[in-house]
């Protein structure tokens, strides 16, 4: 599924981040750039140890911002890793600091003068966000964000599983017809 807001097209697919050619990837990466598993893991092994070289130098992230390093062998030039929250039952800031992280990410790529970025699902594998609230923060936000600044040709999110392209699918289709304040 692919929109256009202003100049910049939202797309979603189904696929592994790992291959994606946008000029960056996003990493769900945890406070200490420590690495770990699910797409961190995918993002480490593919990239090679140029990225954890730069994540060590860095030193950590706090949750809800973001820091780029090289792309290592990835087909993409630059990792943006950001830290999404864990999902503790939505009553300790955990919308806020979702919505931070793919900002944050966003404004960083901008910065650099990237034009094309590519998301994951952040926080919705092992720190537990709820798939539907989680793809209606994701969406809204990146909407919002390329409403407001220039410069992004591209901005897709590479989902993992079919359930989780259809609640992107959905939230995409959602913000559409009735965008969100
Ligand atoms: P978090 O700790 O932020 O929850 P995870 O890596 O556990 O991060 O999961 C985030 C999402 O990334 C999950 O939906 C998971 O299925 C997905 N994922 C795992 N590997 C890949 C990959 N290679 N490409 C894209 N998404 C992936």
């Amino acid at each position: 599924m692919e929109a256009k807001v202003n100049s910049t097209t939202i797309s979603l697919v189904r696929g592994d981040i790992t291959l994606e050619e946008t000029d960056a990837i996003v990493n769900a990466a945890n406070s200490a750039l420590a690495g770990g598993g699910g797409v961190d893991g995918a993002i480490h092994r593919a990239g090679g140890p140029a990225i954890m070289e730069e994540c060590g130098k860095i030193g950590g992230c706090p949750t809800g911002s973001a820091v780029i390093t090289t792309g290592g062998n990835l087909k993409a030039s630059f990792v943006i890793h950001t830290v999404g929250p864990i999902y503790r039952g939505g009553s300790y800031g955990e919308p806020g600091l979702l919505k931070s992280a793919y900002a944050s990410s966003l404004s960083l790529a901008i910065k650099k003068g990237l034009k094309s970025i590519s998301f994951p699902s952040i926080s919705t594998g092992v720190y537990g966000y709820p798939i539907e609230e989680a793809s209606t923060i994701a969406v809204s936000t990146v909407i919002e964000f390329v409403r407001q600044n220039e410069g992004l040709d591209l901005v897709r999110f590479v989902l993992f599983s079919e359930r989780d392209l259809a609640a992107y699918s959905g939230a995409l289709r959602k913000n559409l017809q009735s965008p969100s304040p």
